[in-house]
């Protein structure tokens, strides 16, 4: 099953990061499948080729070597570096946009957090629709376009910039993930009507992960639990899109204390710190013994593990308690 690490290129990777290429590393190759090397480095301000460049030494360190991607593009898929892809979002947007169920938004970041209602979340920021077009919905397709460039051509005249937003149902998206099981998440409470395209010219993520996902074949996304919701806005956008979403598995986040019992020392995660200190094969028995498939830390090697490596075994290491 085709499967992708995909950094931004924002910093050193740390315990964290390595721990979700470990296993998504793993359950690629046990299956057979490809294991892509992505660079998300959409934010132009927070992405260095530096860090992507930092990130590729880490892994091929840590024996966790990619069949397509990386910042030399190998493969018949790419570009794998997210900034060099505008058209490719570019493409997808201008179909998103025939729905009709997009829309201009011109609020700023005071106008957003002006408009929220701090005690129904737990510090997300949900849109509240102040720029949503009166009747945008499904069955109003037409009217919306018609109100929607109105609305856009007379702002454009007083204010430049702009998003764009991407209307969202109050209904549930279910989905199934593979470590934490069924999940509904209703994306009007969720985030309210996201951005695909900020007012500065970047693309969103949700945007961009689910387009690079579909067209390099993915089939199965391993990442960090933090991201485990926002899988609901993606296969939200893989509906409207009319493609198949992949498998979602989110592993849980090395936190210090795993760390702190890694090194015995209150040291950073960060991978510049462990290189000194540990050889890979350390590292790696480390992270197994905590995903539960080593009863204990022993060296091993990546290649070491595959014979090991199974879902169930790491379905019991989302009950250990990393915190
Ligand atoms: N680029 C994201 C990160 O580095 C990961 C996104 C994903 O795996 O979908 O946290």
């Amino acid at each position: 099953m085709t499967g992708r690490f995909a950094p931004s290129p924002s910093g050193r990777m740390h315990l964290g990061n390595v721990f979700t290429a470990l296993i998504s590393w793993l359950s690629a190759k046990k299956s057979g499948g490809r294991w892509i090397l992505r660079v998300e480095d959409l934010d132009p301000q927070r992405s260095r080729m530096e860090y992507a460049r930092q990130i590729e030494d880490d892994l091929l360190w840590l024996g966790l070597d990619w069949d397509e991607g990386g910042i030399g593009g190998k493969g018949s898929n790419g570009p794998y570096l997210q900034s060099e892809r505008g058209n490719v979002y570019e493409e997808a947007l201008r179909r998103l946009t025939e729905t009709g169920l997009t829309y201009p938004c011109y609020c700023t970041r005071a106008d957003i957090m002006a408009t929220q209602a701090p005690h129904e979340t737990d510090g997300r920021v949900v849109y509240a629709g102040t720029c949503r077009p009166r009747n945008l919905g499904e069955t109003e397709r037409r009217a919306v376009d018609a109100m929607s460039s109105a609305r856009s051509g007379m702002a454009d005249e007083t204010r430049r910039e702009r998003a764009t937003r991407l209307f969202v149902p109050d209904e549930e998206i279910r989905f199934n993930d593979r470590l934490y099981g069924a999940q509904s998440v209703n994306l009007a409470r969720h985030c309210g009507d996201f951005v695909l395209r900020r007012a500065d010219g970047a693309w969103a993520y949700q945007l961009a992960v689910v387009v690079d996902d579909a067209l390099m074949g993915v089939k199965e996304v391993v990442r960090g639990s933090d991201l485990l919701l926002s899988s609901a806005q993606q296969i939200y956008l893989y509906r409207l899109l009319g493609l198949e979403p992949p498998e979602f598995a989110h592993v849980p986040l090395l936190c210090n204390s795993s760390v702190q019992r890694l090194s015995k020392r209150d040291r950073s995660m960060s991978m510049e710190e462990l290189r000194k200190d540990y050889t890979p094969s350390h590292l790696i028995g480390y992270m197994a013994y905590v995903a539960g498939i080593l009863p204990e830390p022993f060296p091993i090697s990546a290649e070491g593990l595959l014979p090991l490596f199974s879902w169930s075994a790491l379905r019991d290491a989302s009950s250990i308690n990393l915190d």
